[in-house]
């Protein structure tokens, strides 16, 4: 029979891996999913290369780091050193981690939660999502586009091929900028091409300055303004293809002329932002509550804040939401009350936030 995990947690930064690790002390059975490489792959998408990280404590804050393994030292270390150590710790702790794994859903059976994923579903008593809060955009096309990249992890899995970007921002500007840097040192002629769904792209003078470097040193590169992603299909050959349209003339008569362009989709790095967790407790049936006037102090009124208890837990019996999550504030339930809390979207926080669930869970396990 499939296996009843104690806990699933979904996300492994710096809260999915506290909670993992205090699963594990604990003698909960779990498993922890994250969707990127490695863990802590959030953050290395997110800081910038060389960032310091600072174990940052809010003031008013009454408790220390729950978890001092996972503290980032007083010295500032670079956010490479942190992921390396943090790698390190999960290999020696022998923490149970799949990587490359995306949660989609969660569905309930008599007392077991289903946790669906791209890999098919798992089943446990109990879910802690950790998932941070930067999800990113998936792009909206006919069929499914779901093979196509949102982050560049080896600039060198795209040479010798024909690459496509989508976006036109920062973030895809820096991927065409790596992949290009990673083509001209293969000595690899083949193009990137850079599509963004209006005329104009925009990027900060730094990195403008650093992609028309790496232009004038012999990027090849294809601008595609204008161009709209429209389906996502599967050729004869079993292919997964996005095809995209790059122009589009519209008689008259009501007939539509356009060219499109077909890429496997292996060969396409979508960069297209990224949104808060409001969709996904939408899909998942978690009930967030809209700020009234005057209620709330650190959202704005109208904002939807997501609705837990003093333990985390949220509408939906045994699913928990901690970390940058619920972060930078949401409606506490507590002797009756709700009120709005404020949570920082820290380190601290989230390991804390690990340490408090894990300590509840236990607890409602018998364990
Ligand atoms: C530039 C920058 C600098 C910062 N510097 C500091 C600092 O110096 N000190 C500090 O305390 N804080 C800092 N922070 C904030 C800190 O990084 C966050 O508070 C912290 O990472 C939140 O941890 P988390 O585990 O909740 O979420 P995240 O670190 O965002 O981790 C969530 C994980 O879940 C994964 N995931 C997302 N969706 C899915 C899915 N569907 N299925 C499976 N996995 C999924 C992601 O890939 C990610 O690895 C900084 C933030 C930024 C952006």
């Amino acid at each position: 029979m499939e296996q009843i995990y104690d806990v699933i947690i979904v996300g492994g930064g710096p809260a999915g891996v506290a909670a993992a690790y205090l699963c594990q002390r604990k003698g909960l059975s779990y498993l922890l999913m994250e969707q990127g490489k490695t863990v802590f792959q959030g953050i290395a998408n997110t800081y910038p290369e060389g960032k310091n990280v600072y174990p940052s404590k809010p003031r008013e804050a009454p408790e220390p780091f729950l978890v001092d393994e996972l503290r980032p030292p007083d010295k500032p270390v670079t956010v490479e050193k942190y992921i390396q150590y943090v790698q390190h710790f999960v290999q020696h702790e022998n923490l149970n981690v799949q990587a490359e794994i995306s949660f989609e859903d969660l569905k309930e059976e008599r007392d077991v939660l289903i946790v669906q994923t791209d890999r098919g579903p798992f089943r446990s008593r109990k879910v802690v999502l950790a998932f941070g809060s930067s999800i990113p955009r998936e792009l909206s096309v006919y069929g499914d586009a779901k093979m196509v990249a949102k982050t560049l992890d080896d600039p060198k899995k795209y040479l010798g091929v024909r690459t496509l970007v989508i976006g036109g921002g920062n973030t895809a500007a820096d991927v065409i900028i790596s992949i290009l840097r990673a083509k001209r040192e293969a000595n690899d002629n083949q193009p990137v091409y850079w599509a963004h769904i209006s005329e104009t792209f925009d990027v900060n003078k730094e990195i403008a300055q650093r992609l028309g470097e790496e232009i004038l040193l012999g990027g090849h590169i294809r601008l595609l303004p204008g161009a709209t992603p429209r389906i996502g299909e599967v050729d004869d050959e079993g292919v997964d293809r996005l095809v995209i349209r790059i122009n589009e003339f519209k008689q008259s008569d009501g007939i539509e002329i356009y060219h499109a362009m077909s890429f496997p989709m292996k060969h396409v790095i979508a960069c297209i932002g990224s949104q808060g967790p409001l969709p996904i407790f939408d899909k998942i049936g978690v009930q967030t509550i809209a700020c009234a006037e005057g209620v709330c102090r650190v959202a704005k009124e109208g904002e939807r804040l997501i609705l837990l208890t003093a333990e985390f837990e949220s509408t939906r019996k045994g699913v928990y939401v901690i970390g940058g999550a619920i972060s930078p504030s949401f409606m506490k339930i507590s002797a009756g009350a709700i009120q709005e809390e404020k949570h920082p979207n820290l380190i601290y926080t989230a390991i804390n936030d690990a340490y408090h669930v894990v300590e509840a869970i236990s607890k409602k396990l018998g364990k």
